[in-house]
Order: C-alpha cells, then sequence, then structure tokens
C-alpha cells in the first residue's frame, strides 16, 4: 500500500478548496495550560502548506478521553490558540465539533482561513466510526488530508471513516505532511534498511510488544533488550530476579523467543538494582548472576550500557522503543540516556536513528538529543502497531497512487 500524499497535490489545485484536515493535536493539558506542544509543532509543516496555497482548511483532531460527550476539560480551544501563535496566521476556533454551528464556520471561510473545529470525540460517532457522522464531514469539503499518524491504528470516523466518505464522493484523501514522514522513517527502517539494523526494546511489558519482537527479530542484525521487559527473559534464562517486576505468565513465551532468535538477541550482562525503586534509594551495580532474593532491578548496569553502545555505533539503522530502566527516576535514568546518546551519536555519523514512544521520545527529550535524531516518532501506540507489521486503517483508507 503506498498512499498518496499532500506533496503530490498540486498546489493550484488547493487555492480555493476546501481541505478537511485530521491531525493529531492530542496535547497534554494542565489547568487549561498546554504542557508540551510538540504535537502541535509537527502538525505545522501540513497546514502551511494549504494556508500558503490560498485553501480553506477545516482542521480536525481529537483531545484526551472525553466519554462520548463535551467536556471543557477536553476542548481544543487552547490549541487554537496555540496553534495560531505557530502558524503566524488566524486560526478560528469554532466550539461545536459538526452540525449546523460547525457548517455555517465553514460556509464563511475564505482562502487561507483556518477553522479549528471542536473535539471530535466530543460526538461519540468518531469512536464509533459512524458513516453518517463520516459523511457529515467529508461533505464539508473536496479533499481530505489525513495527518494523525498517533490515531492510524484505531478506524474512527475522523480518521478512516472520513477517508472512505471523502473516497465515496469521488474525491482523494491523501497523507499529510507529517503522516508521510513518519511512514518514511518507519516504513523505510522495516523495508529497506541499511545494516547493520539494530533495534532496542525496553520498558515495562513483554505482553505489550511481543508482536513487535516477532516483527523485528527476522528484520534486524541485533534486538538489545532491556526495560523491566529483560526481567521476564532473565527468568526464562533460570535467573534470579528477586523483587523485580516479571510478566510470570510471559516466562515460557520469553524462553521460546530466546530459543528461535539465536545471538541476535543481546540481554544486559548487568544490572543496577535497589531494595526499593524510589528517588534516593541506596543503589547497586551487580552482574545477572547475582540479583540478590529481596533485589528490584531498576536500570541496565554500566557494562550492559557499554555492550549496547557498541552495537548502537556500528549500525546503520538503528529503531528505540521503550526506555532501559525507570528513567523518571534519576538514580535508574542512566541507562536510558547512555542508548539516547549513543543513538544521536550514531545519527551524527550518517546513521538512521528512529524512536517510537512516548517514554522513549520523553528520555531523548531529557537527555537533550532529540534534535540529533533522525526522527521521533509522533505515535505511541500507532508506531508500535506500525513496527509490528499491522495495516493502519487510517493509512489504508488513503488514496493508493501507482
Ligand atoms: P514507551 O512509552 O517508550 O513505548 P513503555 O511505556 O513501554 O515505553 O515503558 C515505559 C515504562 O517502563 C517507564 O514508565 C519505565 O519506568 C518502565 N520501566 C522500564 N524499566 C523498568 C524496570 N526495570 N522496572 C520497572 N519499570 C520499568
Ligand atoms: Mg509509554
Amino acid at each position: 500500500m503506498n498512499a498518496k500524499t499532500l506533496s503530490e497535490v498540486d498546489p493550484s489545485d488547493l487555492a480555493g478548496r476546501t481541505v478537511v484536515v485530521r491531525a493529531d493535536l492530542n496535547v497534554p493539558i494542565d489547568k487549561g495550560v498546554i504542557t508540551d506542544d510538540r504535537r502541535i509543532e509537527a502538525s505545522a509543516r501540513t497546514l502551511r502548506t494549504l494556508v500558503d496555497a490560498g485553501a480553506k482548511v477545516v482542521l480536525l483532531s481529537h483531545l484526551g478521553r472525553p466519554k462520548g460527550g463535551p467536556d471543557p476539560k477536553y476542548s481544543l480551544a487552547p490549541v487554537a490558540k496555540r496553534l495560531q501563535e505557530i502558524l503566524g496566521t488566524p486560526v478560528r476556533f469554532v466550539p461545536h465539533s459538526a452540525g449546523e454551528g460547525a457548517r455555517s464556520a465553514v460556509a464563511a471561510l475564505a482562502a487561507g482561513d483556518v477553522a479549528l473545529l471542536e473535539n471530535t470525540r466530543f460526538l461519540p460517532g468518531d469512536e464509533g466510526n459512524d458513516p453518517a457522522l463520516a459523511a457529515e464531514w467529508a461533505s464539508m469539503g473536496d479533499l481530505f488530508v489525513n495527518d494523525a499518524f498517533g490515531a492510524a491504528h484505531r478506524a474512527h470516523a475522523s480518521t478512516a471513516g472520513l477517508a472512505e466518505a471523502m473516497k465515496a464522493r469521488g474525491h482523494q484523501a491523501v497523507a499529510g505532511s507529517l503522516m508521510a514522514l513518519e511512514l518514511r522513517y518507519l516504513g523505510g527502517a522495516l523495508d529497506r534498511p541499511e545494516r547493520p539494523f539494530v533495534a532496542i526494546l525496553g520498558g515495562a511489558k513483554i505482553s505489550g510488544k511481543i508482536d513487535v519482537i516477532d516483527a523485528l527479530l527476522p528484520r534486524v542484525d541485533r534486538l538489545l533488550i532491556g526495560g523491566a521487559m529483560a526481567n521476564t527473559f532473565f527468568r526464562a534464562l533460570g535467573l534470579e530476579t528477586g523483587a523485580s517486576l516479571v510478566e510470570e505468565d510471559r516466562v515460557d513465551l520469553a524462553r521460546a523467543t530466546l530459543e528461535r532468535a539465536g545471538d541476535h538477541i543481546l540481554l544486559p550482562v548487568d544490572c543496577v538494582v535497589a531494595g526499593e525503586i524510589a528517588a534516593g534509594a541506596a543503589t547497586r551495580v551487580v552482574e545477572r548472576t547475582r540479583v540478590g532474593a529481596t533485589d528490584r532491578i531498576g536500570d541496565v548496569g554500566p557494562a550492559t550500557r557499554g555492550v549496547f553502545a557498541r552495537e548502537i555505533a556500528a549500525a546503520r539503522t538503528i529503531v528505540w522503543n521503550g526506555p532501559m530502566g525507570v528513567f523518571e527516576v534519576d538514580a535508574f535514568a542512566e541507562g536510558t540516556l547512555a542508548i539516547a546518546r549513543a543513538v544521536a551519536a550514531a545519527c551524527d555519523g550518517g546513521a538512521v536513528g528512529v524512536v517510537g514512544g512516548g517514554d522513549s521520545a520523553a528520555a531523548a527529550e531529557r537527555a537533550g538529543v532529540a534534535e540529533r535524531l533522525s526522527h521521533v516518532s509522533t505515535g505511541g501506540g500507532a508506531s508500535l502497531e506500525f513496527l509490528a507489521g499491522a495495516v493502519l486503517p487510517g493509512v489504508a483508507a488513503l488514496t493508493e497512487v501507482g
């Protein structure tokens, strides 16, 4: 599947045209204040392209998880304000997600105007993929641009449904710049990686990422595993893990994975342990064979960081998802920060390094290296599903090229 992209639409075809855009403006908001505007920044390129071409832009997004009805806590009003600052062009906030109020605001648009409709999830039909709602949004314009990679793994009315409805009207549904970028980097790593190809997986659970492990194993030259996920693999090797987080019901799965993987999987050789995972805890570095009965593993140790960093330094393609430890607590952050720095250094040397996952992206920011990475995915669940080889409904519904 090769989705048509906005860059393949002639700008002269956009002038004066009403374009419906689905973006992922789902940013964290604390008491009306946006605490992280990266998703708004990331959506700006598509919107600038459309504004500069003189299109009339009808912008849709979800925000948070309102329970199928309006909730002021999840209003997009503050997002409209921030978007206007970022774009440097007026963004009109429309306090209706659809219906008469939305339609009259759309009818009043002039070339180059942007109208952000209220949170799509204020209508239960969005997550329910209601065809009537999708058709209503499709009727507002004559081109659909889906730029919401972070929402592409779910078939909702404002994503896949809207694309289908726009195509049913004889119009096109194309990928926006951000969506295209995500597909290029994540898809490129999977389909035509320059080798060596090294993947690094971490985070809390194997269960959420076993599909990613299965999909990556046959493609990568090395799979480096850290985080609590490694603990379950330790148990599969018969090692003591003390009071660490382990998924008991996945130990057999981990064992089978290790048998299949041969030397493709590298596990940590040492760990940072403590009696409790908390700020100020007294930590020790131990070999993985020396974890005590009451120890909790909170991070990968220095020897592991060295082994992993050497693999990363030799790689030409790197995909990283999941922290190596409880990086939220300083005493257990160094393994994750070391990996972030190693990936950035490899990118400086010309490797392609892609980071997926919300916590991993936050760790890359915290390490101060995010700008040096080839690509930091804006999609949490979507990038994981993509890496696991799933077809994303929001992508599959777009107009095909070639
Ligand atoms: P991402 O958001 O990048 O996909 P995950 O959500 O899968 O990452 O995992 C992140 C979480 O994993 C973090 O909250 C981190 O504290 C936790 N974690 C990592 N290593 C450990 C560990 N050894 N013990 C407990 N939790 C861990
Ligand atoms: Mg996470």
